[in-house]
């Protein structure tokens, strides 16, 4: 007899469904056949499955089993489909049946002793799940997870025992409450705060410019001068994510397995700090079913690249795309697989090799060519994705010493805020959001400068010797300086502390 049972895989940060088809009683020996999974899953399965039903009280099959998942094309992960083929063999050897299993998306993964454990992607099914207008019928641990999205029924499962008697409506179980993510937005305060900061006013308000209008970082400046202390709380400055970008951070997050592995949702806009030795794909993405990358899991949040000039450089230029595009393309003979990366770098590097170049206390002892060695491991390119480069001097005895705090993350975060309305409003014909991430077009409309301004523009162009580049760089800085102010136009000043954000182009 043939059982189908409908299930889901992975692709990128969407779940696709899966037809599980199980057939029994075939004539022909006693086998059991696993099709359209990778080989080196099908044994795994099979001995899960086994013994599952054997220590759940339920006969292994004694004729000829076909299992298909379908569609074949789809690479899939093995354990997602202990659960649904269990429950297809029991059906399909007559062991029991179920009235609506039609009803339901099934995935799980069986334990020997026929409990079930939590598989990643859990919140992704449930967006499917609501989309295909079924039920969800998940291991405890995914359905928490899962019960993040409104308007599905879902159901969570211990073991194969359970199920079964569920799904013959012997006992009844009540599906799980929506978790609203507002409310937990609020209680969940877990970000650093910035008035735990001392001194460093000038860095404190470049970071707010590049948070105010999206623009990518980089802080110069020798250790110690507290350059992590302050990337690690610019999430905490970051407006409240939407209803829709947590959804899409949680949904790269579960099927990353994160929140499941970490036993936490990500509450806040994300903060990643990946070590320089990383690998391309750890960076980008990858694996033979492709997860996402350190940069996608940044998506909505912040990308922190430290001692910038010890990563690879190949490495650093295989993030320019991604990072204009706001999507990674990973190729596979099956297809090609998107994930969003639309994040804020924010970088941080030593001025020169030793650290100390332009130190007041300590003395610089690279000569010219080590610190021309040093910095040439960031290309031009890549040096222009960030807006704003900003030194940053070591922090002085006076400001360790003081006892008084400084501006809190909340007062920050009002007035960016304020600064990304403004913005929104401006750009809401056009598909960007941000000033950061402005058309040239869009700069040449939205950021015209009077005379005087525009005449400040052009000496300093000449006179530090700017690149053409660095201009729209300026103008968008200025235009986010002025948003900040609540000014419609941009004023001399905003100009000239714009060009104050060029640091490596006037050196
Ligand atoms: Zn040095």
């Amino acid at each position: 007899m043939l059982s189908t049972v409908q299930s889901c895989a992975l692709r990128g940060i969407d779940a696709v469904n899966i037809a599980v088809e199980v057939n029994s009683g075939e004539r022909g020996d006693l086998k059991f056949i696993i099709v359209g999974l990778p080989d080196t899953a099908i044994k795994e399965s099979c001995d899960r499955i086994f013994s599952a039903l054997a220590n759940s009280g339920y006969a292994i099959p004694y004729t000829r089993t076909t299992v298909n998942l379908a569609p074949s094309y789809i690479r899939k992960e093995g354990s997602f489909y202990d659960l649904p083929i269990a429950l297809g063999v029991i059906q399909s050897t007559g062991q029991s049946y179920f009235n609506n299993l039609n009803d339901f998306i099934v995935a799980g993964e069986l334990g020997l002793s026929g409990k079930i454990r939590e598989i990643k992607g859990g919140l992704t099914f449930a967006i499917q799940a609501k989309r295909e207008k079924k039920k969800l019928l998940l291991p405890v641990e995914s359905a928490r997870e899962a019960s993040f999205i409104d308007g599905v029924e879902i159901f969570a499962v211990n073991n194969l025992n359970e199920t079964i008697q569920f799904l013959t409506g012997q006992i009844k179980l009540d599906p799980l409450g929506h978790k609203n993510f507002l409310s937990t937005l609020k209680n969940k305060d877990h970000c650093p705060d910035f008035s735990e900061v001392k001194g460093q006013e000038s860095l404190r308000r470049a970071v707010e410019i590049a948070v105010a209008g999206g623009h990518n970082i980089l802080m110069i400046g020798p250790p110690g001068a507290g350059k992590s202390m302050i990337a690690k709380r610019i999430p905490g400055i970051m407006s409240m994510p939407t209803l829709d970008e947590f959804l899409e951070t949680m949904s790269i997050y579960s099927t990353a397995g994160l929140l499941i592995a970490e036993k936490k949702a990500y509450f806040e806009r994300p903060f990643r700090s990946p070590h320089h030795t990383i690998s391309n794909a750890g960076l980008l993405g990858g694996g033979s079913i492709p997860g996402p990358g350190e940069i996608s899991l940044a998506h909505n949040g912040v990308l922190f690249l430290d001692e910038l000039s010890e990563f690879r450089r190949t490495t650093l230029e295989s993030l320019r795309q991604p990072l204009e595009d706001g999507e990674v393309t990973i190729s596979r003979s099956s297809g090609k697989v998107k994930f969003p990366c639309k994040t804020m770098v924010v970088g941080a590097m030593n001025p020169c090799p030793c650290g100390y170049l332009g130190d007041r206390a300590r003395k610089c002892k690279c000569s010219n060519l080590d610190i021309q060695r040093y910095r040439s491991h960031i290309s031009g390119p890549m040096i222009d994705r960030f807006d704003i480069q900003i030194n940053v001097p070591a922090v002085s005895i006076e400001d360790i010493q003081s006892k008084k705090l400084s501006e809190s993350s909340m007062d920050i975060r009002a007035r960016v805020e304020k600064a990304s309305k403004i913005q929104m409003e401006r750009l809401k014909d056009s598909k960007n959001r941000r000033n950061a991430n402005m058309s040239h077009n869009e700069v040449m409309k939205f950021c015209e400068l009077d005379g005087e301004s525009s005449t400040l523009l052009e000496m300093a162009m000449k006179q530090l010797c700017l690149s053409a580049r660095a201009y729209d760089k300026i103008l968008k800085v200025g235009r986010t300086i002025a948003d900040l102010e609540r000014e419609d136009k941009i004023l001399p000043q905003h100009i000239l502390e714009s060009i104050q954000y060029r640091s490596l182009d006037r050196l």
